[in-house]
């Protein structure tokens, strides 16, 4: 017997009848024997219907009570299926985050967990309660509540499996795992069996919405074991585990990709130590997200910067720059628009050096122009043009074998 968290996404709990569904996941679970705490999220989209009712009454409201308008999402949740689960005959107890013992920093809209009391979740699975908590949301050590960020539930849920020393810790979504890509756009992208939790958490920063980064990295701290599984399907998911099954014994686990980026040039900085340090600065001060940067020297004793950026943030940035020119001294900006990046990421590039190279080679002979590049040891990041984009995924998904099964190795 064991002690199993499972979570459910929005779109698995999003009317009265997907509540009734996961009452019945929940119960299989409990029937094996396993003391079980399931976390959920508000059904379907009603945190976007929140924010956008917030947004009509004022264009910026207060993060304090943005907090408290949002979590009331997840508490209608956890008392249907807690009702739910009482209907079909088990005794079961709903928790709000701040009564499951979830303290957090007191920041609003994006807080972190400090820690979790959850003697309170102990004592009811004692009881032979089924105990079902609200995600995304918390309390700090003022008692003002928090909330964890947008796509929280799945930290709530890891956080709670870590505090309870859980077995396993199952996230029900709306797709049956982790694909190798976005199956939306290609058509062979494959249900990966396993993935390491550093491969999983460079794809979930670089977009793929199905996991929050933040719940890899703590199931990661954690060593936690996370199942990604569809909430429909009984089909086995995606494991997320420290040493990824090498089964698919393949240097390159997955491809991701994001539209809708820029490139920014400045043109003509003098070349002094503390050029870089103070444009960035200056940027990050009016809270531009700089992705990619590619710094390079000219002949003329000035310094050429280009950064990427995403394209909602453009006229932002160009309004920093042109309000920093003097002090910055640079001589003209440019941009370019309509970009997208495609990355492909594998732990296996660590050992296997000449995967950069491999990539190149098929956007060349794919006849798709690299304009930046970036590494880290497990990545490599392009960007492109945005009207290839798919088209570089394609070719990258077909030249690393990822949509056809590899040999299992002996
Ligand atoms: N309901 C919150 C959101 O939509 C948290 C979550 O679902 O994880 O972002
Ligand atoms: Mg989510």
């Amino acid at each position: 017997m064991g002690l199993i968290v499972q979570k459910f996404g929005g779109t698995s709990v999003g009317s009265v009848e997907k509540i009734k569904n996961v009452a019945n996941r929940v119960i299989e679970e409990a029937e094996k024997g396993n003391d079980v705490v399931v976390v959920v999220s508000a059904m379907g989209k009603t945190t976007d219907t929140l924010v956008s009712m917030a947004n009509d009454i004022c264009s910026s409201p207060s993060k304090r009570e943005m907090d408290m308008l949002l979590t009331t999402g997840e508490q209608v949740t956890i008392s249907l299926l807690t009702m739910a689960l009482i209907e079909k005959g088990r005794e079961a107890i709903s928790f709000t985050g701040w009564q499951a013992g979830m303290q957090t920093e007191s920041v609003h809209g994006n807080a972190r967990i400090l820690d979790i009391d959850a003697s309170r979740i102990q004592a009811q699975l004692q009881a032979n309660k089924i105990v079902i908590v609200a995600g995304f949301q918390g309390m700090d050590r003022q008692g003002e509540i928090t909330t964890l960020g947008r796509g929280g539930s799945d930290t709530t849920a890891v956080a709670i499996a870590a505090a309870l020393n859980a077995n396993r810790c199952d996230i029900y979504t709306d797709v049956t795992g982790v694909f190798t890509t976005d199956p939306r756009y290609i058509q062979n992208a494959r249900k990966l069996l396993s993935i390491s939790y550093d491969e999983m958490l460079e794809l979930a920063h670089l977009g793929a919405g199905v996991l929050h980064p933040r719940a890899v990295e703590y199931a990661k701290n954690y060593q936690i074991p996370l199942e990604v599984r569809s909430s429909l399907e009984k089909e086995s998911g995606t494991i997320i585990e420290e040493e990824a099954n090498m089964e698919e014994n393949l240097i390159v686990r997955g491809i991701a990709f994001e539209d809708s980026i820029t490139r920014v040039t400045v043109n003509g900085l003098p070349r002094s130590l503390s050029v870089l340090s103070t444009i960035f600065t200056t940027l990050a001060k009016n809270h531009i997200n700089v992705d990619i940067i590619i710094q390079s020297m000219t002949a003329e004793e000035t310094t050429n910067l280009s950064f990427s950026i995403k394209s909602e943030d453009t006229k932002a940035a160009l309004l920093v720059l042109e309000n920093n020119k003097s002090h910055l001294k640079f001589d003209c900006v440019e941009t370019e628009g309509e970009l997208a990046k495609v990355s492909i990421v594998g732990s296996g590039m660590v050992t296997n050096p000449g995967v950069a190279a491999e990539m190149f080679e098929v956007m060349a002979n794919t006849g798709i122009q690299v304009k930046m590049v970036s590494t880290s040891e497990i990545k490599v990041s392009t960007v492109v043009n945005e009207k290839e984009m798919v088209k570089a995924v394609e070719a990258l998904h077909e030249a690393f074998k990822l949509g056809q099964h590899a040999k299992v190795l002996a």
